[in-house]
């Protein structure tokens, strides 16, 4: 293959490296993803493995997508009966082919976060458990943890009173998914896991007919995403992983990254293959990312090179703004001039911020500025109600058994079918030991014929109505496509009469159905099935809009993986990055920063550091410090933009000061505030004569104090330090 000659002799080896398994570990922009693609290329043309022999597993669904065509691409033909996909995908394909095992039905769905949410909350009330006392997001959380570290219901430790309601709401939840015919996101791994791990014959189907695994990522998979790769790879043992433990930022959903040491102890007789060429960024981002990991104990310490091409680079540049509005305004005035000024091109940028609350600001400041954007984040579309509906209405078509969908859409639009009626419905279903929509089709199909008419009373011709349609459309799934489904669905609720009412928000609420109509045309042939199954698994990442030049707005979190010529890190401040939730755990600390190193090394130019002094919550502003973070980035690898706050003198010399010993002192130029802002202070809170309290100058007399530039200016005599001009909402004073 002559592509071999595009790696460098580490990447060489580990491409061509002889069977058994194998541990790629190396920094980011080494080019990990692009040997395990070649890897592949190799097995397939060199090695003659036949694609259904190979096994790839990506992180996002859109990486998988981008490595398929990038084999492709080097090998020159189209790759057919290849499993490539996230673990989530591959489980889901594999329970769907192994249905029988399992109790549930072939058409079985997957259940969404809110769907799960909405069960939790069931369970806790068959159990007669309150709600606050037991907050359904911190249960299913102990239970989605169980379920990625295999624990099962009947095994989960009941150690203490809380984990004993944690187990019964386990054992419940499980119930309630499998009357629903439904698995969520975390028993997609926990049943191929079972699966594989009890049936001997199953396991050894699946493990002999992969003779290739290959994972990216490998420092973020999970428990039982481990013993599961480990049960396919069972047989032929060519396991051939790459990852970096330090970009392992996906603890909180179970993510491990022990799974390394796990996989040297498991399989000592491993190749174990370093890569130490960086082949993305610039030296100064690098020296950067380094800085800032270097920090962190108990790892390996790399050094990240840069090369040649890139050569030193430009420095990262710092930005203060006076508050968010400005950050954000900070962000897309930069943009448009670098893009104006023909310096880049508007798909170069990425904003990237710690929680997607933060993309709100940035979103508002781009639509005011008129430049398009992409976001990342799966809300935007599929969180909307409009979609949801849809989707809740095709899966109970596909799977009448869905509670959760059938309570989505049982009066919506209304149908007169209220709380009464629904309640009636339920309590026939447990009466009888079936699930209301087959209650519902029968009572379509049978009428008065039907002994739960008499039943259910008065609700029962209402509910009839109702059923009649829903098993017209179960009857129609099978014999017309899927968008034909789909409108006939949208024609019988009239729906776009239903939420289209002509404003603009009820056109765009029709435009969305639109889309979705669009995608389900995607799936014509793929069908109903395949069509909820991508709908169920789309991840972040797989929201970004493709083929569309515009800067990208995403999470650290989703940032994984990716590259882009300039990066801007906006929300630097302590307890937005590091996290408040983070700030007394060792492990959560770290993995802050390991977050904030993946953000440093997307950037393959240029990088921006951006923060504000003030932020607003709740409609009023608080004041807020520099990111912990910021002060491990050696000062001569950081300019500060002349428009921003001038942010102490650290950045100037090499001293290392504290943030406090250098942050309120300085008085430097003040940029305009960004509107709207936080209403002007007109009176002077301190007065001549007061004695107060600094963080770092302790305290001293207040001998002045005037209103400039809508903040109150004080300058005060410290008992230590003698005189010194302040800002006061950034000095955090206290009156004595
Ligand atoms: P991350 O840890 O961030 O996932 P990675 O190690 O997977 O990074 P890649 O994304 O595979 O790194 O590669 C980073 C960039 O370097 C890509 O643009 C890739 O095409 C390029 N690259 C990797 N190896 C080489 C090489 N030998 N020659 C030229 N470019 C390379
Ligand atoms: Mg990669």
């Amino acid at each position: 293959m002559d592509s071999l000659e595009h790696l460098n002799p580490q990447q060489r080896a580990a491409v061509t490296a002889s069977a058994g398994p194998v541990l790629v570990l190396a920094g980011p922009g080494s080019g990990k993803t692009r040997v395990l693609t070649f890897r592949i290329g190799y097995l397939l043309s060199q090695l003659g493995v036949a694609p259904h022999h190979i096994l790839a597993v990506t992180f996002t669904n859109k990486a998988a997508r981008e490595m398929q065509s990038r084999v492709e691409k080097l090998l020159g033909h189209s790759l057919q009966g290849m499993w490539l996909g996230t673990f989530h995908a591959i489980c889901a394909r594999i329970l769907r082919r192994e249905q029988q095992y399992l109790p549930l039905d072939a058409n079985f769905v997957i259940f969404d976060e809110d769907d799960q949410q909405a069960l939790i909350k069931r369970a806790l009330r068959d159990l007669n458990l309150d709600e606050k006392l037991y907050r359904p997001t911190s249960v299913h959380a102990a239970i989605s943890n169980a379920k990625n570290n295999l624990i099962l219901p009947e095994d989960y430790p009941t150690a203490t009173y809380r984990d004993e309601v944690v187990a019964r709401v386990y054992k419940r939840y499980q119930e309630l998914l499998v009357s629903s015919n439904a698995v969520d996101f975390d028993d997609l791994l926990l049943y191929a896991w079972k699966l594989l791990n009890e049936f001997s014959t199953v396991r050894e189907q699946y493990a002999r007919r992969f003779e290739h695994i290959l994972v990216d990522e490998f420092q973020d998979t999970n428990l039982a995403q481990y013993e599961l790769v480990k049960l396919l790879a069972s047989y032929h043992r060519n396991l051939f992983v790459v990852g970096d433990e330090d970009q392992s930022i996906y603890r909180w959903r179970g993510a491990d990254y022990r799974n390394v040491l796990r996989f040297e102890e498991d399989f000592p007789d491993r190749q174990k293959i370093l890569l130490e060429q960086n082949y993305r960024s610039t030296q100064r981002v690098l020296d950067a990312a380094q800085a800032v990991i270097n920090r962190n104990r108990n790892r390996t310490p790399k050094r990240l090179k840069s090369t040649p091409e890139h050569g030193e680079g430009e420095k990262l540049v710092l930005y203060e703004a006076v508050d968010d509005y400005g950050e954000a305004a900070f962000v897309v005035d930069t943009i448009q001039q670098l893009v104006a000024g023909g310096k880049a091109r508007p798909g170069d940028f990425a904003i990237m911020y710690r929680t997607n609350a933060q993309s709100r600001l940035l979103e508002e400041a781009f639509l005011r500025a008129g430049v398009p954007y992409r976001l990342v984040g799966a809300m935007r579309f599929y969180g909307r109600r409009e979609v949801k509906d849809m989707i809740a209405y095709l899966r109970l078509v596909q799977n009448p058994a869905d509670e959760a969908s059938l309570g989505r859409v049982i009066n919506v639009p209304p149908r007169g079918i209220g709380d009464k009626s629904q309640l009636a419905l339920q309590m026939e279903a447990q009466r009888t030991g079936r699930s209301a929509g087959l209650i519902l089709m029968e009572l379509g199909r049978e009428g008065k014929d039907s002994p739960h008419w008499q039943a259910l009373g008065r609700n029962a011709s209402l509910l009839a109505d109702f059923g009649s349609l829903l098993g017209e459309w179960h009857r129609l799934k099978d014999e017309i496509s899927l968008p034909s489904l789909f409108q006939r669905i949208l024609n019988d609720l009239a729906y776009r009469e239903y939420i289209d009412d002509n404003t603009e928000e009820g056109q765009s609420r029709w435009e969305n159905v639109q889309e979705l109509l669009r995608i389900a045309y995607e799936y014509e042939e793929k069908g109903l099935t395949a069509f909820l199954e991508n709908l169920a698994l789309v991840s972040d990442q797989d929201t970004l809009p493709e083929n569309v030049e515009a800067p990208t707005l995403l999470t650290l979190h989703a940032a994984k993986g990716l590259e882009f010529p300039i990066v801007f890190i906006t929300g630097l401040d302590d307890g937005l990055i590091p996290h408040n939730r983070s700030l007394d755990d060792p492990e959560a600390m770290a993995e802050e920063r390991r977050l904030f190193y993946v953000g440093l090394t997307r950037a393959k130019k240029r990088v921006y550091l951006v923060r504000a002094a003030q932020r607003s919550t709740y409609g009023s502003f608080q004041d807020s410090i520099p990111s912990r973070f910021l002060k491990d980035i050696p000062a001569d690898l950081i300019q500060q933009d002349g428009r921003g706050r001038r942010m102490g003198r650290s950045w100037q010399s090499e001293s290392r000061r504290s943030w406090d010993d250098n942050y309120a002192g300085t008085w430097g130029s003040r940029p305009e505030r960004a509107k709207p802002s936080h209403a002007p202070i007109l009176q002077p809170r301190f007065k001549p004569g007061m004695r107060v309290k600094h963080p770092s100058w302790g305290e001293g007399l207040v001998v002045d104090s005037r209103i400039q530039d809508e903040d109150e200016t004080v300058d005060i005599f410290f008992d230590s330090v003698g005189f010194k001009r302040v800002i006061a909402s950034i000095a955090n004073l206290e009156i004595l």
